[in-house]
């Protein structure tokens, strides 16, 4: 079903993982989109695999926590596209030890990668947003923003702030007909949980009623339900994909 033909969906960390089931979802869906990582490389893989689909797409390399960057590529973006339906701001990354080894590096990266980088792109595409009355944002927080985690302060604090940072954008962009929204998945099997060692992993699986880790794709079916036509009266909620394990 093309619930999303002829749109433009912008997702960051579209190169693997998360990111990348979603702007695939998206193109099986009718959407064109660009694909964003660190370099054009990795992100021009998942671009093609988009184009084999029939869609267009493009590709675009950016360190979404360089804020010199992101103005620049958003403009490129526009030009390139001609304009922005949805956002999915997804890159994201841990630095996880326990708060009194963590150094303000380690603080830094994941607040600039995972919080600062959502405000900046939400921000570049702002004025493309209200103009067109009509757009969707998905931030990609985590279940971790919910419940805190040991060794993870800095990744909860960052998903955590997505998380207001997601309901402050839906009151302030509603007038103008543009959800925003936050998806906080659980734990899925993604380059970012595969170091995870056996024992914590059967841990976690004790806490999951539906007794399995999540796949990329669990996460790119609430992103499609949040970006298409179902979404259309959501906005400032935080949609919980978990499993089951937050309740
Ligand atoms: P992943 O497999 O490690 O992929 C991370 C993606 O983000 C890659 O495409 C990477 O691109 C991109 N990225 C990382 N740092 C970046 C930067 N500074 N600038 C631009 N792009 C950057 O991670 P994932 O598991 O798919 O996670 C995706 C999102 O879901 C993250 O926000 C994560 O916090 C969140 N999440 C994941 C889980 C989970 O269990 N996996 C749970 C809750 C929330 P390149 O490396 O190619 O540049």
């Amino acid at each position: 079903m093309s619930t999303l033909a002829s749109q433009v969906a912008v997702v960051s960390g579209a190169s693997r993982g998360i990111g990348r089931a979603i702007a695939l979802k998206f193109a099986a869906a009718g959407a064109n989109v660009v694909c964003l990582a660190r370099t054009a490389e990795n992100a021009e893989k998942t671009a093609a695999e988009i184009r084999a689909l029939g869609r267009q797409a493009w590709s675009f390399g950016v360190d979404v926590a360089d804020p010199g960057a992101i103005n620049a590529v958003a403009e490129q973006i526009l030009a390139a596209a001609g304009k922005v339906d949805i956002l999915v701001n997804n890159a994201g990354v841990t630095k996880d030890t326990l708060l009194m080894r963590m150094t303000e590096a380690d603080w830094d990266t994941v607040l600039n990668t995972n919080l600062r980088g959502a405000f900046l792109f939400t921000k570049a595409f702002t004025r493309a947003f209200l103009k067109q009355r009509s757009g969707r944002i998905i931030n990609i927080s985590s279940v971790i923003g919910l419940i805190g985690n040991a060794g993870q302060c800095n990744y909860a604090a960052s998903k955590a702030g997505l998380i207001g940072f997601t309901k402050s954008v839906a009151k302030e962009f509603g007038s103008r007909g543009v959800t925003c929204n936050a998806i906080a998945p659980g734990f899925i099997e993604t380059d970012m949980t595969a170091g995870l060692d056996e024992k914590l992993k059967e841990g976690l699986l004790r806490n999951i009623p539906l007794g399995t880790l999540g796949q990329p794709d669990d996460i790119a079916e609430a992103a499609l339900y949040l970006a298409g036509p179902g979404g259309r009266y959501v906005t400032g909620q935080v949609l919980t994909v978990d499993g089951g394990m937050v309740m």
